[in-house]
């Protein structure tokens, strides 16, 4: 801590990150069960240090180390409106919940923070006002639903959907009056000063720091190069928590996808706005429009071949299929065609079906794109889940997309998580994200993995595509989960091999287990926490964002190193843009990858410096292949074994 010669009390620019987070600093008097932190202070100076400078940082900064914090101090002290960007609402919530009103407690009292979500979250008060008397819900539990949110409307202050706990997840009730962009008129709606979302941007345009989740920040910015339906206001800075998931998230939002469910929308959407419409003003032709819209919609998707999965979609397939099927795909163009024309004719238009209109014509461009663009830079891919199908083209690389429209536009960009780093550099994410320069720090863990974790690869297994792999290494499971008295994550990088194993592990031991897949996620996770010994099978989704700390989970079992699957078409696209670009896409795209998932995955065992337990890895290329080493450098200095009795040793000592 830097030391005061004076008596006098330091002012707020005097007081430094190290007067703050140093031993013995506020933080510590502050909060009586805080520990001084090296790594935390480290990153501290370091985000300081870029705002100071207008600079973009990149900081690895594993569990432990009081991120946020580290984060959120220098940037309020910066006096710029920043945005913080995390991956969840759930992750949103607890900045807003736990730090923001810690910092306010005892750093910042007039600390002014917002916290904004997807529009779809929030309920649209128009919409409410005209569902109500229409004979549009379809059943008793909807009439009741429906009173129980118009009631909560008016004592609601934010009209988040989260607060209503009696909705399910996929209510179709709440789609129809959600306030998404779509159906909103914006200034020209009755309702837009008391609208919930004029008053999110109000309390965001008055904020020093709004609190964003990935989605709504990339949704945003995609929209931005129209400036049209913008939500966040104006900000000098970013900081995004979790940063390795934004390649992702910006694929999804600067590329374009359509399904079904857009043109059902638009149909329903469409026939709200007639019965809303001034008498006599829409004809039954109209109506007819919607009808035909929603018929033609359903031909087309049912065009696409009956297998579940995600497929390459190529300009020689469309071409193909364009031809064979060009009564449908025509007919469809036709029908957005058709209902243009006929709102054109309407001799007066609501602001409702001026709407309605626009959106057609998006969605014919769009479909258009999709099914005829050979647009380069796009990777073109369908998907079918279910009954249902998507199609998307989804920029092959965001790069260059990023480096233009944020790391150029901003001076100011923070990227954090625990994984970043590939060998303790960033070469590989500034590469995927476009980043020219940046501080740059890896920072040490604020546990003792050697002590806390043993790394076991057991010797014996077969090559994970042989087939007795699954016979050796449900038996390796076994042989752990004796050892560590169950208490473990069992993660796979398949469902099948997933099932396979599980199916053959469930009887042999007297452990409760469940599976992903059989409850929802959170219920899971519940049950896991709850009952004693518990060994929970599941896969990419319980990779990351889950947190046990305590001896209820001392083991994670990965069984294979988690290269991303080559014939994914967004995967097998980017392999060949490396290579066509003279790199070596499997060492310089597919191993980094790799290395980033296993980290993430190993990471949910030490959560605290208390923590202690067995990683396993059942797939010895990590040993055996060159590149293996790249994985075991990337990884905590965990002590490794390839005996099982080291692991039993290590068991037996923490017990
Ligand atoms: S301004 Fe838009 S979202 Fe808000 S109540 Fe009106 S139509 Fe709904």
């Amino acid at each position: 801590m830097a030391k005061k010669t004076s008596t006098k009390p330091a002012t707020a620019e005097e007081i430094t990150m190290d007067d703050i987070f140093g031993a013995g600093g506020l933080l510590e008097k502050a909060h009586p069960g805080y520990e001084y932190r090296a790594s935390q202070l480290e990153m501290a100076r370091a985000v300081e240090e870029a705002f100071a400078k207008h600079r973009h940082a990149i900081v690895e900064a594993g569990t432990g180390t009081g991120k946020t914090l580290a984060y959120l101090i220098p940037a309020i002290r910066s006096g710029r409106r920043v945005v913080i960007s995390t991956a969840t609402k759930a992750l949103q919530e607890q900045l807003f919940q736990k730090d923001v009103p810690f910092l306010q407690k005892h750093f910042a009292p007039n600390l002014k923070v917002a916290l904004m979500k997807g529009r779809g979250n929030f309920l649209c008060l128009q919409k409410a006002a005209q569902l109500e008397g229409q004979p549009v819900l379809k059943d008793m539990e909807e009439i009741d639903w429906f009173s129980q949110i118009r009631d909560w409307s008016h004592q609601s202050e934010f009209g988040d959907r989260g607060e209503l706990d009696f909705l399910p997840d996929d209510s179709d009730l709440w789609h129809r009056l959600d306030a998404r962009r779509d159906t909103c008129t914006g200034k020209k709606c009755p309702d837009f000063d008391r609208c919930f979302i004029t008053r999110m941007q109000q309390r965001a345009a008055a904020a020093d720091l709004i609190i964003v989740n990935h989605a709504l920040f990339f949704a945003d910015l995609a929209l931005k190069q129209d400036d049209f339906g913008s939500i966040i206001p104006e900000y000098s800075a970013v900081i995004f928590d979790e940063a390795h998931e934004i390649e992702d998230v910006a694929s999804d939002y600067f590329g374009r996808k359509t399904s079904e469910r857009r043109f059902d929308e638009l149909a329903r959407d469409a026939e709200q706005a007639m019965r809303m419409a001034p008498a006599g003003t829409v004809g039954p032709a109209l109506m007819r429009k919607t009808s035909r819209l929603k018929e033609k919609a359903r031909s087309f998707f049912e065009a696409f071949p009956e297998r579940e999965g995600r497929f390459d979609f190529p300009p020689a397939e469309r071409a193909a299929f364009r031809e064979r099927h060009a009564d449908v795909y025509q007919e469809l163009a036709k029908a957005l065609r058709g209902l243009e024309t006929e709102l054109a004719a309407l001799p007066a238009r609501t602001d409702e079906l001026n709407a309605i209109a626009r959106r057609s014509a998006e969605l014919r461009d769009d479909l258009a794109f999709l099914v005829e663009s050979e647009e380069k830079g796009y990777v073109y891919w369908y998907e079918r889940k279910g009954k249902n199908v998507f199609l998307t083209a989804t920029p092959i690389d965001v790069s260059a997309i990023l480096r233009e429209r944020l790391f150029q536009q901003f001076d100011t960009v923070i990227l954090t998580s625990a994984t970043l780093a590939v060998g303790r550099k960033f070469e590989f994410l500034r590469q995927r994200l476009g980043v020219e320069l940046a501080l740059e720090k890896v920072l040490d863990s604020e546990f003792d993995f050697q002590n806390q974790a043993i790394l076991y690869i057991p010797t014996g297994i077969p090559d994970v595509r042989d087939a007795s792999f699954v016979n050796k290494a449900s038996q390796e499971v076994m042989r752990v989960l004796e050892i560590t008295q169950g208490r473990a994550f069992v993660l796979f990088t398949s469902y099948s091999q997933m099932r396979e194993i599980y199916e053959r592990v469930r009887p042999r031991t007297p452990h409760p287990t469940f599976l992903q897949g059989t409850k929802p996620k959170n219920v899971l996770l519940k049950y896991f926490m709850e009952t004693r010994n518990a060994v929970l099978f599941a896969t990419s989704s319980f990779w990351q964002g889950v947190d046990v700390p305590g001896e209820q989970l001392s083991c994670v079992i990965i069984d294979k190193l988690p290269f991303a699957v080559p014939s994914d078409p967004v995967v097998s696209a980017r392999v060949r843009a490396v290579n066509e670009g003279g790199g070596n896409a499997f060492l310089e795209y597919q191993v980094p990858e790799a290395v980033l998932a296993l980290k993430q995955g190993f990471g949910r065992l030490i959560r605290s410096r208390r923590d202690r337990g067995v990683l396993v890895l059942l797939d010895d290329r990590i040993a055996r292949m060159r590149y293996g080493s790249v994985f075991l450098e990337s990884l905590p200095p965990y002590t490794r074994t390839r005996d099982v009795a080291d692991v039993e040793r290590f068991m037996n000592e923490s017990s």
